[in-house]
């Protein structure tokens, strides 16, 4: 069988690798503590659920417009100004199914043999595993350089070049769980207007999971960036809603009809009464999501300083996201070395950094949307074995 050579360049996400490990293990009746998968332990608040299921009930069960329903993409657009006094039409929102289907699609609108494409490692592992299926050349940004891994402004302009085609950005950050403030974001987007060939992928799929009272500093409050902007968000982590595959994209005036093209081509559509049901998580009380913060940002505090207490590791305190990103150096390993450890002699999955990028050899990423009890247990365990 002969396939096409760039499906070979595509890349993967290790948590699949080691979710059947997990599975394996726990199995063979191993007691396994998983902190790798990237996903809430929350359930979806009850009136999305109750919404979905309404739909269903009702009737909806047929196709919708390719780019989502008219009335999905209209609370989208209000989810947008209400959150950042933003003004985006619904005619530039695109319901996808999950957050991925606009970065897939992005890179694939850009990449190709003689372009570039800047994007930041360590990263979400499908930037750089897309970038090298269109053939593009991936020009990393190295997050590991600053210590508190946030995005170091100077260095993603100093890379662009006249191949540079799309500029990848992804705040809050996940693996590190960084956060890139808004005096920098405003740097950055000044910057960015000396490039115009130069479209941006904002990945703010985390925007809604950030502490200490910070706000969101998103792309869409710089209108002038509008016509090459590309924002991706989603329902997955905001509402605990990652199995329901459910995304949205804002895109330029100018590319909406390559993206309905390409929905029309691929899935069609998203499933129908899962738009009903993301209506209600947009338009309903936010009670779950500010519990969810709530709790998370003790889950947080938790096991920074239960890492940090740990011989040979040190980390940062997340600004946002669900994850953290020690660095294990000093107990005489690198990451990789350190998950192995982790997963079979004490029993915790996590995942190492170089899933995520090269740069990031030292480091393990490991989940705090998990409880309080088993985050105090991972690190109980994982400090036997460091001792
Ligand atoms: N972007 C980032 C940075 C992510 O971490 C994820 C999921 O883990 C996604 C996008 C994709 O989200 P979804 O599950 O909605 O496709």
């Amino acid at each position: 069988m002969k396939i096409a050579k760039n499906v070979s360049r595509l890349g993967t996400e290790a948590v699949y690798n080691i979710f059947a490990q997990t599975k394996e293990l726990a199995k063979q009746g191993k007691d396994i503590l998983d902190l790798s998968l990237g996903q809430s332990d929350f359930k979806s608040p009850k009136h999305v659920v109750d919404a979905a299921i309404k739909a269903l009930k009702e009737g909806h069960h047929g196709y919708t417009l390719p780019n989502g329903t008219i009335e999905c993409r209209e609370a989208v657009s209000r989810k947008i100004k209400n959150l950042y006094n933003a003004n985006i039409e619904p005619k530039r929102i695109v319901i996808m199914p999950g957050g991925k289907p606009t970065m897939h699609y992005a890179i694939s609108f850009f990449g190709e043999l003689g372009a570039e494409i800047i994007y930041p490692n360590p990263g979400f592992p499908i930037y750089e595993s897309m970038i090298n299926y269109t053939g593009a050349k991936a020009v990393p940004y190295n997050l590991m350089e600053k210590n508190d891994n946030s995005i170091n402004v100077e260095k993603v302009l100093s890379l662009i070049n006249a191949k540079t085609r799309l500029l990848i950005l992804c705040n809050p950050h996940n693996p590190t769980g960084s956060f890139t403030e808004k005096s920098e974001i405003d740097k950055l987007a000044k910057g960015l207007l000396n490039f115009p060939n130069v479209t941006i992928l904002s990945d703010e799929i985390y925007s809604r999971l950030i502490f200490d009272e910070k706000e969101m500093p998103t792309l869409l409050n710089y209108p002038n960036l509008y016509d090459r902007l590309i924002v991706l968000d989603g329902w997955s982590k905001t509402y605990a809603m990652t199995g329901w595959r459910l995304g949205w994209g804002v895109w330029p005036e100018s590319l909406i009809d390559h993206v309905f093209r390409f929905c029309v081509n691929s899935h069609s559509c998203v499933n129908t009464a899962a738009q009903y049901a993301a209506i209600a998580a947009l338009d309903g009380p936010e009670d779950h999501l500010n519990s969810m913060r709530k709790e998370f940002d003790i889950r947080r505090k938790l096991i920074f300083e239960g890492l940090n207490s740990l011989k040979g590791v040190k980390c940062n305190l997340p600004g946002g996201s669900f994850f953290i990103f020690p660095d294990v150096k000093n107990t005489g390993m690198n990451g990789e070395e350190f998950f192995e450890k982790c997963l079979h002699e004490a029993g915790v999955a996590t995942i190492p950094g170089t899933a995520f990028g090269k740069f990031a050899v030292h480091n393990v990423r490991l989940n705090f949307a998990t409880s309080r009890e088993n985050i105090s247990k991972a690190i109980e365990k994982i400090d036997k074995i460091l001792n």
